[in-house]
């Protein structure tokens, strides 16, 4: 077991259970990529067993603190089962479930979505690469499943130094499938799609849209970035009649249609829209339109805090702009889903958007990712979705 000695006072994050070590923290020591290594203080202490990296700025993502674990199939298999677990008792209202989301399951650099019975992986780190093969047979024994798609073509791999790679690593057979969240059809498929498919994140907001949209009757709905259109589905659900949904794939609006049939709606008063959402909403605004509510729910503009700056005008951009086509007393749900804009900061922008649409709206929900992404006490950078449903005043 090849050993990492960590610089004088470096020791702090690791002593607190947080799995990373940043390549700057190693005073010495050095192993394949991938591989288990046995980090240690300054002083010689033993502070946890990791995965080296030897391309990446995390130079060792930590397995276990625990100088008593062995970091080997019974390792993953006990960790796999707990994540698994975990889902079973958090009331999930679909069988569409995040089930292992990276750190916050232990499991840094592996990322396990469920879609009834088929699941479908993302290995981002070096280690998670090292073990994909025993990953792969404990999860199907922790699952019960037989069908596991690899979605490994992420551009973050070449951070690690890995090229990108997808296709079935157990079972094989069709890749599209159809999951039943909060009772609605939705369809998706683990190969074409993005990520892994679908943004399970967005669960619990999407049964808080459709409450909403009933709640304040709601008829006309503006789903912007709606990809496959689970927002649209769910306004739809809550009693809207006309939802126009706007994304630049073309492919995500075709399923975003057969969803808005599936589930046995009228996609006669319905747009899909592919175009640029700013331009989108720029052109709704000069025509005259309105709507009664919308949603907003971007890609990521900010991946991390050096990029900050131009994703908040970004941000602000598209909040002005549907602030002022929303009719009066409509309902915004606005999101961002960038690591580096805190829920604080994205709170301000969109104040600064309310500003200058000359518009205030009340906040009626503050919103965060769904459970099965969790945030964990020691890994807070785990956060990454908020948003706010604000009612136009
Ligand atoms: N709300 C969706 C997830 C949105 S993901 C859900 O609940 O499933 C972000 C979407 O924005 C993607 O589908 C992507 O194709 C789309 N997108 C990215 N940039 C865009 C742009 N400038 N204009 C329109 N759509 C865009």
């Amino acid at each position: 077991m090849k050993t990492i000695r960590l610089r004088e006072g470096k020791d702090r994050s690791l002593l607190r259970r947080h799995p990373w070590v940043f390549a700057g923290s190693v005073a010495k020591g050095s192993a394949d990529a991938g591989e288990t290594v046995r980090v240690e203080s300054h002083e010689g202490q033993f502070l946890a067993w990791g995965a080296f990296s030897p391309a990446s700025m995390f130079r060792v993502r930590a397995w276990a603190f625990d100088e008593a674990e062995r970091i080997d199939a019974a390792f993953f298999t006990s960790r796999l089962q707990r994540a698994v677990a975990l889902r079973g008792r958090m009331g999930i209202a679909s069988d569409g479930v995040r089930l292992v989301h990276g750190e916050a399951d232990g499991l840094p650099g592996l990322i396990v979505d469920r879609y009834g019975d088929l699941l479908c992986a993302q290995f981002l780190s070096a280690g998670a690469e090292r073990w994909r093969e025993v990953i792969a047979d404990a999860l199907l024994a922790a699952t019960g499943l037989a069908r596991l798609y690899e979605r490994s073509d992420a551009s973050v791999r070449a951070l690690e130094g890995l090229a990108e790679r997808s296709g079935w690593l157990r079972g094989d057979g069709a890749t599209a499938c159809i999951i039943t969240e909060h009772g609605w059809q939705l369809g998706l498929d683990v190969a074409t799609g993005h990520k892994t498919g679908y943004y399970l994140d967005q669960r619990e907001n999407r049964k808080r849209f459709a409450g909403l949209v009933r709640q304040l009757g709601c008829r006309s709905v503006l789903n912007t970035y709606s990809y496959t259109g689970g927002f649209s589905v769910a306004a739809l659900a809550g009693g809207a009649t006309e939802v126009v949904s706007v994304d630049s794939s073309g492919p995500a609006l075709a399923l975003a249609r057969d969803n808005i049939r599936r589930n046995g709606f009228d996609d006669s008063a319905c747009g899909f829209v592919d175009a640029d959402v700013n331009a989108t909403l720029r052109g709704y605004i000069t025509a005259g339109r309105s709507f009664d509510a919308i949603v907003l729910d971007p890609p990521k503009f900010a991946p991390t805090a050096a990029h900050a700056e131009r994703a908040a005008r970004a941000y602000k951009d598209i909040n002005r702009l549907a602030l002022k086509l929303l009719a009066p007393g409509g309902l915004l749900m606005t999101f961002s889903c960038s690591g580096g804009v805190n829920a604080d900061l994205f709170h301000k922008i969109v104040a600064g958007a309310g500003i200058d649409a000359g518009v205030d709206a009340a906040i009626l929900q503050r919103l965060e990712g769904a459970c099965d992404h969790p945030t964990t006490l020691v890994f807070p950078e785990g956060e990454y979705l908020k948003g706010l449903a604000l009612l136009k005043q």
